[in-house]
């Protein structure tokens, strides 16, 4: 039997048959997904929306521009 190492938990498992390869099963699966997933959403500041706040920062900044 082929075995390959699960790239979440590091157990050998089952390659042939096993439905959650390479992982050794489906709780690595989703674990190593969700970590995965974790980090994309965690990504930085630049796609996220900006608060009122920082917009406000911008058009004082801009009005003063025009001003001088
Ligand atoms: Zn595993």
């Amino acid at each position: 039997m082929p075995l390959v190492k699960c790239p979440h938990c590091g157990k050998e498992a089952e390659f042939t048959g096993n439905e959650f390869r390479p992982f050794c099963s489906e709780r690595c699966k989703l674990l190593d997904f969700g970590a995965w997933a974790d980090e994309e959403y965690s990504l930085p500041s630049e796609s996220r929306s900006m608060t009122d706040e920082e917009i406000d920062q911008i058009e004082k900044a801009q009005a003063g521009k025009k001003e001088e």
